[in-house]
Order: structure tokens, then C-alpha cells, then sequence
């Protein structure tokens, strides 16, 4: 039997066990996912676990995506632009890095007809998850990308042609009635909060959390009450998840899966 493991630090909300072991189970794959709370200095044990063959594969979460880099033989160009790996897979005797984070944000916005070509887009955020998601909206061909983070420096070392650094202070001034607004901070999952000010919100704007846990933070709540396109972070785990199977298996796995009962699946269990 094949063992996957998600790694990270804390570890205990992670549902990636639930939607790996229920493909596994509806497919016939012998095969089993575990998550485990890993210090830093425990990586080099992870990786062993991975050369030796006790570990078939991992997905890696906060605070290690960076960490595990030096460790690894190879590195996927896209990882290597975004400078953060998700998922690492093995062939032959090498340890191969890659991201699907990325792949899953643009796959959750083609699932949900939400075109963001040409567009203007807004982003709340400027850690890990904004990277991936940054990468993701120059592959769709956005326009412009306003970047707000609460730390004006952070957002200005991810400028560039198309990246336009802000404050988050600032969203009054950037946010228009028609935005497109993706929030990649963490604000709504523990709390009651919104990361901008809810008379910023419109019905004309199409509003993205990352987050999944609650289904719906404040932000899209309210948006979703007063009529705005809302979309959580649900699609893009679970596409990153069947992407990182697909590379641990090498074959075509996510087009085998019932995307709509893995997704009732999950939803239910985080109700
Ligand atoms: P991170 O690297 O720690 O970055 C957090 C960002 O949020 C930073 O820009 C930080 O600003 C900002 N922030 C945090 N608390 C804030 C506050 N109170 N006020 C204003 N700004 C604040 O975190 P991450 O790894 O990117 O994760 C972000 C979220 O993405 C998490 O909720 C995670 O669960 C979610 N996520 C979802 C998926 C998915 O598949 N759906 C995948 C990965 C992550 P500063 O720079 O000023 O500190």
C-alpha cells in the first residue's frame, strides 16, 4: 500500500487526508493519507522517508513550502518562479518539486466562469498564497494587478509590470463598484473580520476568498447578500489536491473523479 502524508505546522485543520483517502477509496487505490506535524528541523527525516520509499509522496503547507526547497533534486520552473512547492513527487531516485496552487486557482476560476483575461484585478495579500495566485492571474493574461498588502514593503518586492504595489489602507482609493477582489490573507478564518471595509462591497463585483474554512468568511457573506459573484477557496484545494495525485500516479486520476460528490464530500465535513 502506497503512504502520501500532507506536512506543516499546525496541521490539524487540514482536510487533505479526507479528499485524498476518499479518491483512493471511490477509485480502488491502494493507497493511504496521513497528515503530519512536522517541525523544521524534521524535514531531513521526511525526506529520507521519500528516498527510501516509506513515503510515496507529500504535499507540503504552511510554514514549509519554502523549506523543503534546498532539499530537492529538481524543481519545476513554475514552482521555481513562484518560489514555493506544494507537492513533491518522485522518479527514479530524484525528488521533483512542483506547485499546484496555482493550477488549482485557475482551474477553480474556469469551473466558475469567472474571466479574468484583459481584466483588472485586485488582490488582498502579499504571503505565500498571494505568489501562487499572482503567477496564476499572469497565466490567464490579466491586465493589471493591484496589489494591497497590510505591509506596503512585502507588496513591493512582488512588483513589476504588471503587479502594482499598494497599502491596504489604501483599498478605498483602488476598489471600484466592478472590481474583481481576491483575498489571499488569512483575515475571516478565525474571526468575524472582513480584510476591507463591507461599504467597499458592490453587486456589480465578483469577490474570491482562499479560504475554505468557514465555507463563507464575512467577506463573502456580505458580498453574496448584497448580490456580488462569490467564490471560496473549496474548488482550488480540491483541484490542487487531484493535481498532485495525478503527478504521484502519473496518470489522469482527477478526470476519473466525480468532482461534484468530492466536493459534497468535503463540504459536508466542514459544515
Ligand atoms: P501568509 O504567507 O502568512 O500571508 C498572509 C498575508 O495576509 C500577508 O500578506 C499578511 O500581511 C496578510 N495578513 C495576515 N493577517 C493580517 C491582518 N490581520 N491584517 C491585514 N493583513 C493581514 O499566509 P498564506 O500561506 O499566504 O495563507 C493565506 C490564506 O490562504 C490562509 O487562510 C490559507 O488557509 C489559505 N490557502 C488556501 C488554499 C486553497 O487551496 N484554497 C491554499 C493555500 C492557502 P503582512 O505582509 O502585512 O504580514
Amino acid at each position: 500500500m502506497k503512504q502520501f502524508a500532507v506536512i506543516g505546522n499546525p496541521i490539524a485543520h487540514s482536510i487533505s487526508p479526507d479528499l485524498h483517502n476518499y479518491v483512493y477509496n471511490s477509485l480502488g487505490i491502494e493507497a493511504n493519507y496521513e497528515k503530519l506535524k512536522i517541525q523544521i528541523n524534521e524535514i531531513p527525516s521526511i525526506i529520507d522517508d521519500l528516498k527510501n520509499g516509506v513515503l510515496s509522496g507529500i504535499n507540503v503547507t504552511i510554514p514549509h513550502k519554502e523549506n523543503v526547497i534546498e532539499y530537492l533534486d529538481e524543481i519545476n520552473p513554475r514552482a521555481k518562479t513562484i518560489g514555493a512547492v506544494n507537492v513533491i513527487h518522485k522518479n527514479g531516485n530524484k525528488l521533483f518539486g512542483n506547485n499546484t496552487d496555482w493550477f488549482g486557482f485557475n482551474m477553480s476560476l474556469k469551473k466558475n466562469e469567472i474571466d479574468v483575461s484583459g481584466k483588472e484585478v485586485i488582490v488582498l495579500g502579499a504571503g505565500g498564497t498571494s505568489k501562487s495566485i499572482l503567477f496564476a492571474l499572469k497565466q490567464t493574461g490579466v491586465k493589471k494587478i493591484i496589489l494591497l498588502n497590510r505591509t506596503l514593503q512585502k507588496a513591493e518586492e512582488l512588483q513589476d509590470e504588471i503587479v502594482f504595489p499598494n497599502s491596504l489602507d489604501d483599498s478605498v482609493q483602488m476598489i471600484k463598484n466592478d472590481s474583481i477582489i481576491i483575498n489571499t490573507t488569512p483575515i475571516g478564518m478565525q474571526s468575524e473580520q472582513c480584510p476591507i471595509e463591507l461599504g467597499l462591497l458592490h453587486e456589480n463585483q465578483t469577490l474570491i476568498d482562499v479560504i475554505y474554512t468557514p465555507m463563507e468568511t464575512v467577506f463573502l457573506k456580505f458580498g453574496k447578500k448584497i448580490g456580488a459573484k462569490t467564490l471560496n477557496g473549496l474548488d482550488m484545494f480540491i483541484y490542487q489536491g487531484l493535481t498532485s495525485m495525478d503527478l504521484w500516479f502519473g496518470e489522469d486520476i482527477s478526470k476519473q473523479v466525480n468532482f461534484t460528490q468530492l466536493k459534497t464530500y468535503l463540504g459536508n465535513k466542514l459544515c
